[in-house]
């Protein structure tokens, strides 16, 4: 019956039990074994490092790039009675100089440290005098110069390892995706560190993923079933969330509009409002989010494609924290792609990270375009099997039809090019329906052979089709010329007659409310 690691998790940290596999892990660490853990956000990370820095002889020393979090986890542990401190650039001399005197004296259980200040010369002195239980490398992510939290000072947290190889190593991070795991294993020589990975799955949060037609509607019918419950509605300008906000206020939500615009003290003051209040709805920009921890946020809600399937998955983390259902919503539209493709190009990154920005952005169409189960696209990304049929995703409450699309995508693919690749999907639905508006008499598209010759199909179903010909690779944008389409190599067998086109097929009006999952 006497476990000291239980024992210490009931006493100390007034937990009944381990979860996950924490257990696991705090017995390699206690045990002198490195690991590695990759859990989501609200796992209970903190504990597998904790625990063994209080079973050790001598102090847990705990590398963290956020001052803010060290601070509340100090804070924390000081009241469950652990003699915790930190070292960062919120200190001022005295203070810093009295932390070092008690780590130095061996009166500290944990010390968390900033990456540059452990690095110093005089700190690395300091950690040759003290006892040294372990060192815990919190957000190894950060390690990644692919994602975007790299921190370059990460990179020489090797050296812990080559001066104390005797000291156990715990690297833990909520980013899982198989590229950044890999980099953390060699970037921080964590080859012989046992691998924890946990699952991924929110199986508490429903995912689904809707085609914007009526951006507007489509918003207040989700919404609408989530009246009085906490929210976040991300978008991706500031312009939009401020319109937004208007637009929910005046339909009689709780809605507070934050971004990188707004002065710190009014951000404060609504985060603040959004953490005490009930039933706020936050309109934000990605600036919001980082470190909220509110239990209930009923849903998450984006009002375009984010950036990568990691951050959506980051994202709509948010929602459900205490494990009552949640819900994460997406409405995208073609444009969407479009501009991440522009933002990606016109950025300064190395051609290396563009390509890399760009096979994200297409994981992340792929997901929004898929008639699967989304719950087992997102865990796959993290490379995790689900055996999908989660039945709490859209495409699993309501399996979307597919038709055979191959005529229609051959219509659509020979419209462009025939009017030259030099249009958007707007102009080429209009050819194709045989619309006779202004720009069609203009360049003289009346004549050409593809004219009117997509009148089986409404304009809505068009724009459908031009959307999954993107998104599955077939057509691409030009980002020079505003979003006008190009046919790509892929393009070639399906005008050629060598290959077919499933897609899905778009709700028709009446359906739409059905999608917003209420089952
Ligand atoms: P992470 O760092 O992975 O985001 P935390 O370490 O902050 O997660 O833990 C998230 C929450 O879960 C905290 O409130 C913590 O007290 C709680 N928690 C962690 N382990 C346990 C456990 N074994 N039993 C109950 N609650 C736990
Ligand atoms: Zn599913």
């Amino acid at each position: 019956m006497s476990d000291p690691a239980l024992d210490t998790l009931r006493r100390i940290f007034g937990h009944d039990a381990f979860r996950g596999r924490q257990q696991e892990i705090v017995t390699r660490v206690v045990d002198g074994g490195d690991a590695l853990v990759l859990m989501p956000t609200g796992g209970g990370k903190s504990l597998c490092y904790q625990l063994p820095a209080l079973l050790r002889d001598g102090c847990g020393v705990v590398v963290s790039p956020l001052i803010a979090l060290m601070q509340d986890q100090v804070d924390a542990l000081r009241q469950l009675g652990v003699r915790a401190a930190f070292l960062n650039s919120s200190l001022d001399g005295a203070e810093a100089a009295q932390v070092e005197r008690r780590f130095a004296a061996g009166e500290l259980d944990l010390l968390y440290v900033a990456p540059e200040r452990l690095l110093t010369p005089r700190f690395l002195g300091l950690l040759e005098r003290a006892r040294i239980a372990l060192f815990a490398i919190d957000e190894a992510h950060c390690v990644s110069q692919w994602g975007h939290d790299f921190r370059p000072e990460y990179r020489q947290l090797t050296l812990l390892h080559e001066r104390w190889p005797e000291v156990p190593r715990i690297a833990l991070t909520a980013t899982a995706d198989a590229p950044t795991r890999r980099e953390i294993v060699e970037r921080l020589a964590l080859q012989d560190a046992q691998q924890f990975v946990s699952s991924f799955d929110r199986p508490n949060i429903r995912y689904s993923a809707v085609a914007r037609d009526d951006g507007r509607r489509q918003l207040f019918d989700f919404l609408d079933g989530h009246r009085g419950e906490s929210g976040i509605v991300y978008c991706l300008s500031r312009r939009k969330v401020d319109a937004t906000a208007e637009l929910l206020a005046g339909q009689g939500y709780p809605a507070l509009a934050y971004h990188a615009g707004l002065d710190a003290v009014t951000r404060a003051a609504r985060q603040r409002q959004f953490l005490r209040e009930d039933g706020v709805v936050m309109v934000a920009t990605i600036a919001f989010g980082m470190g909220i921890d509110k239990p209930d946020v009923r849903f998450v809600a984006h009002l375009d494609l984010p950036k990568s399937l990691e951050g959506y998955y980051q994202e709509t983390g948010r929602a459900g924290r205490d494990g009552d259902p949640a819900e994460a919503w997406l409405a995208y539209g073609m444009g969407d792609a479009v501009l991440l493709r522009r933002m990606i190009e016109e950025g300064d990154a190395s051609d290396e990270r563009k390509r890399l920005e760009h096979g994200k952005l297409d994981a992340l169409i792929g997901y929004v375009e898929s008639t699967g189960c989304r719950r087992q696209t997102l865990l796959a990304y993290f490379g995790e099997a689900h055996a999908g049929a989660c039945g709490n995703c859209d495409n699993c409450l309501h399996p979307p039809r597919t038709w055979d699309a191959t005529e229609a995508a051959r219509k659509a693919l020979s419209c462009v090019y025939r009017t030259g690749q030099r249009f958007g999907a707007a102009h080429l639905v209009d050819v194709l329906r045989g619309a006779d508006t202004a720009k069609v008499r203009q360049f003289g598209h009346e004549s050409v052979s593809t004219y009117g010759i997509g009148s089986d199909l409404d304009a809505r179903q068009w724009r459908g089709v031009f959307r999954q010909l993107l998104a599955a690779g077939l057509l691409e944008a030009d980002l020079e010329s505003h979003g006008a389409l190009r046919l790509t190599a892929e393009a070639t067998p399906l005008l050629r007659g060598e290959r077919s086109l499933h897609l899905r097929m778009e709700a028709p009006k009446a359906e739409r409310r059905r999608s917003r999952g209420s089952g």
